[in-house]
């Protein structure tokens, strides 16, 4: 984005579409009804003259587009066409009604189709079957609905009796096509109806007379049989009798896929990843083929590399003498894809060959399906194979080396997060394949740990010292939980959204969490939780998964990364040529050659820094200093400075917390090396360092040799109503100027001490004033770290390269950060409290309403972790322009944990700024991130 032009920033970003992009809820499509757009085209075709192509997705589906290409390309695809994603927004517009002209343009293809396949749609005498498909442009697997075999009634099935001499083959066809139709377009189970599909209790009852126990060894008397019961089922169920009409059945079958876009399988998957409901599915209609013909025929679903760990090797499975339907509902158990090397070897050399040619043309790795009829291959479908994110790197970089793409390409198939799944230990994929999941929570620090469930630190030391793992259940965390996390393999919390206290320190650590799992109810005084229903007692066994919020009541073994125990100096350095340490550090360097942003860590311990320096951060961008009282030696001096009435008992708390502040200011600069680092103030809720119930508070009490009435009162007179809009962030500097005073004395002598006795880079710190929302506020504190700056620097006489600037993270600060920037030598967006204050939202609370919320989509995704674009970005995007204006080399970062969030990145790109910092696990994340967006928008 060129920064030197007079248009403001924010209309620049509008314009360039950069923010808005994907269409928020209650956004009305600016696109009128297609039947106001008469030249609109609405179908298309492919097979003989095919009219779309592969980078057609948004109006022909995924679907649709590869179906055109693949035939554009001489593959065997079954002819058909494409009803658009255009079609599908009419429908919805018009309550259900059809764009004008369109019967007309389908009955001309169907047509069409007839001359093509010599067939009737329709005619007993050799019938035309389609299948009627959903396509959505982003692929949807199995959330919506299909139907095979259309066209079939009670006459063509005589005939394609006759015309195949197979007559079970067809009344196996229609039992399924009623079968289909029943379910799906005439309603006779409702998708939310738990109880044993009708269907298929009627077709158990005829095996169990049969006394067959697959429905492929029924006799054709038998399938007969069975028409007429389902026929019968759906005249009781529904009213009606089953259509005969095939332009009924086609018309009804089209509504069913269309109204499937909206079904709730459909919208909580676009939920999860994002697709606008605006892009509409695509309907297919393609000729039928057989793979239920006898032996000679099949059908399979095949990957052109294997989708759990990216090699390169055809992947899938397969069934003789079957219907697609079959290999995925898992009424039968279909063979692995190389078994059909020596059942069907002329069509497994076939497939292999059509592996390659897919993979040359869509350079991809494609889940493709097929169907043999007699023989014959045909390609049904083929699209990008989902992968687990282990096989996203692998196949990437495989296939750059293989020249089917280059860099570029192959760093942005790779979706950011899965650099993760090289990280994080994981559930033995063997182990998880029969574990049942009890519930869920938010994921908010990614990985799998498993443990014995405890409620409270103590009881989690307890367990450790008896060589036992632990998962730590509380129902939010506080300061006094940190050393209960940082023995746990696990943190889970019932309240609390991604970026509360539990969240952001168990991410730093590295530890895995699932908060916010409001279906988890905990009782600590009876020492058990109960998970929907599910009670768990104290020491009972518990696995969650920190990157899907899943939660397992039993233990299940995990199995930690290759790439963790090398960059921590446990394995190997020179990792052979495809090993995981190896892709790693590929996809790293390319994503270094090509990001803008540089990328900084939130650390505030030497143990955080130099992890994080493994992962490639390239400084500190947030020390958050009141983490350093956490530690059990210093937290009561810090609640005695906190306790403190006069200012002489305040600064006698300070002078002694004073070298422990040095001395970590020494370790994070040693480990630094020379890199920037941001301290940020003081800055805690007070409520955080003060413990909430009696016998917490009388044991403190104790140690800090007050009577508990004194704590109580003194408790009393800091009590806030909402400590988070309280005496916190720069208000506490201001009231107390002891406080900034010790911390600057300490980071100065730090510096000092680490350039003169240690020998080090100079250090260059970085020093950040919380929550300030009136430049006069800054300045205030700015005077008071200059003061002390330059007298520990006239003291010691080394002098130190230092800037002062503020967190922007109050509403009041963006509106006026022009003001701001005259202060500040650099801004730090705090976008956890930015999205709290802007939304009014409680950061700590999002559990409770957030699925709601979700289910409604009210929210695109959960502001706490990806940037609120067109609310909380807006106001980033005037902040940068407003602070630019008043002062051009204002330094720009973001450190709210929206720093390791792939979108918010990209957002943080295109805004302008210059770093973003993150918990020391996410470094390559926003590394891979950072180079996306710059690839994306390289202005
Ligand atoms: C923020 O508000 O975004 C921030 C980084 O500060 P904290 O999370 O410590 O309030
Ligand atoms: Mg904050």
């Amino acid at each position: 984005m060129a920064r030197d032009s007079k248009e403001s920033l924010v209309n620049r970003t509008l314009n360039s579409g950069l923010i808005g992009q994907r269409p928020r809820k209650g956004q009305k499509s600016n696109k009128k009804a297609p039947s106001s757009k008469r030249h609109q085209k609405l179908v298309f075709a492919f097979g003989k003259n095919t009219e779309g192509r592969a980078d057609m997705r948004s109006l022909l589906g995924g679907k649709g587009a590869n179906l055109a290409e693949m035939a554009s390309i001489g593959l065997p695809v079954p002819p058909g066409f494409t009803i658009s994603t255009r079609v599908c927004n009419a429908f919805y517009e018009n309550n259900g009604a059809y764009p004008s002209g369109l019967s007309k343009t389908v009955e001309k293809e169907i047509v069409n189709l007839e001359i093509q396949m010599n067939r009737g749609f329709g005619d007993p005498r050799d019938p035309l079957l389609l299948s009627v498909r959903s396509g959505a442009p982003e692929s949807m697997p199995g959330m919506m609905d299909t139907i095979l075999n259309l066209g079939l009634n009670d006459e063509t099935v005589k005939g394609l009796a006759l015309k195949t001499g197979n007559k079970r083959f067809a009344y196996d066809c229609y039992r399924r096509f009623i079968q289909m139709y029943g379910s799906v377009v005439l309603g006779v189970r409702s998708a939310n109806d738990s109880s044993e599909d009708p269907f298929n209790e009627i077709s158990s009852h005829i095996k169990g007379e049969a006394d067959v126990e697959d429905d492929m060894d029924l006799e054709v008397d038998a399938l007969v049989n069975l028409v007429k019961k389902y026929k019968s089922l759906i005249k009781k169920r529904c009213g009606k009798e089953f259509p005969q009409d095939v332009y009924e059945q086609l018309w009804g079958a089209v509504s069913a896929v269309f109204g499937s876009w909206k079904n709730e399988r459909a919208v909580l998957y676009r939920q999860r990843y994002g697709i606008p409901t605006s892009s509409g599915t695509a309907v297919n209609i393609q000729t039928m083929v057989f793979g239920n013909l006898g032996q000679n025929s099949g059908t399979g679903v095949a990957f052109t590399r294997n989708p759990a760990n990216g090699e390169k090797q055809l992947y899938g499975e397969y069934l003789i003498n079957a219907q697609g339907e079959d290999v995925v509902s898992g009424v039968r158990t279909p063979n692995p894809i190389s078994q059909m090397k020596k059942d069907l070897p002329e069509n497994y050399k076939k497939l292999i060959r059509i592996q390659r040619r897919l993979e040359r043309h869509f350079r991809d790795m494609q889940d493709f399906e097929f169907t043999i009829e007699n023989g014959a291959l045909f390609l049904l479908q083929t699209r990008n194979g989902k992968r687990t994110g282990v096989a996203a790197v692998r196949i990437a970089v495989d296939m750059n080396k293989e020249r089917l793409m280059d860099q570029k390409t192959a760093l942005l198939k790779i979706p950011a997060e899965s650099i993760d799944a090289l990280l994080v230990p994981i559930f033995d994929p063997n182990a998880i394949k029969n574990v049942r999941q009890v519930g869920r929570g938010l994921p908010a620090g990614p990985g799998a740990a498993s443990g014995k469930i405890v409620f409270s630190s103590d009881k989690a030391r307890y367990e450790v010292k008896l060589g036992n793992r632990v998962i730590l259940c509380r129902m939010e965390t506080s300061p006094d939980d940190l050393k209960g996390i940082l023995i746990s393999e696990g943190v889970l919390t019932t309240r609390g959204g991604v970026s509360s206290h539990a969240a952001l320190v168990a991410r730093q650590l590295g530890k895995v969490c699932v908060c916010g799992a409001a279906e988890v109810l905990i009782n600590y005084r009876r020492k058990e939780m109960v998970v929907n229903g599910k009670k768990l007692k104290e020491g009972d066994e518990l696995s969650i998964d920190g990157s899907t919020g899943a939660i397992y009541a039993e233990s299940i073994p995990t199995v930690s990364s290759e790439v963790e125990r090398v960059l921590a100096g446990r394995g190997r350095k020179k990792a052979l040529p495809g090993s995981n340490y190896h892709l790693f550090q590929t996809v790293m360097k390319w994503a270094d050659k090509y990001r803008r942003l540089r990328v900084r860590t939130n650390a505030d311990t030497p143990i955080m820094s130099k992890q994080a320096i493994n992962y490639g951060a390239e400084g500190i961008g947030l020390c958050r200093t009141e983490h350093m009282f956490f530690d059990e030696g210093r937290i009561d001096l810090m609640r005695r400075m906190i306790l403190a009435v006069t200012e002489k008992e305040r600064r006698a708390s300070l002078n002694k917390l004073l070298p422990y502040q040095r001395r970590d200011f020494r370790g994070l600069f040693q480990s630094m090396a020379g890199r920037p680092v941001t301290i940020r103030l003081l800055d805690p809720p007070l409520h955080e360092f003060l413990p909430g119930d009696l016998k917490l508070q009388r044991e403190m009490a104790k140690r800090l040799d007050m009577s508990l009435g004194e704590v109580k009162k003194r408790m009393d007179v800091l009590h806030e109503e909402n400590p988070m809009l309280g005496c916190r962030g720069c208000r506490l500097g201001i009231l107390y100027p002891e406080i900034t005073e010790m911390q600057v004395r300490a980071i100065f002598e730090a510096a000092k001490q680490v350039m003169l006795k240690d020998g080090n880079p100079p250090v260059r710190p970085e020093i950040m004033v919380p929550l300030v929302g009136f430049s006069s506020e800054l300045a205030d504190q700015v005077s008071v770290v200059r003061r002390v700056a330059e007298d520990v620097m006239k003291e010691s006489g080394v002098q130190i390269d230092y800037q002062v600037g503020t967190m922007i993270e109050v509403p009041r600060a963006v509106v006026t950060a022009a003001e701001i920037a005259e202060v500040a030598d650099f801004f730090s967006f705090g976008t956890n409290d930015l999205t709290q204050m802007t939304l009014g939202l409680s950061r700590d609370d999002m559990g409770t309403f957030f699925e709601s919320y979700t289910q409604k989509e009210i929210y695109d995704s959960n502001p706490f972790v990806s940037i609120d674009e067109s609310g909380v970005g807006r106001l980033i995007l005037y902040a940068v322009e407003q602070g630019k204006l008043a002062r051009s080399d204002l330094k720009l970062g973001i450190c709210g944990e929206h720093g390791g969030d792939p979108a918010s990145i990209a957002f943080c790109h295109g805004a302008g700024l210059d770093y973003v910092s993150c918990s020391p696990p996410r470094v390559p994340v926003a590394r891979l991130a950072a180079a996306q967006a710059a690839l994306i928008d390289p202005s």
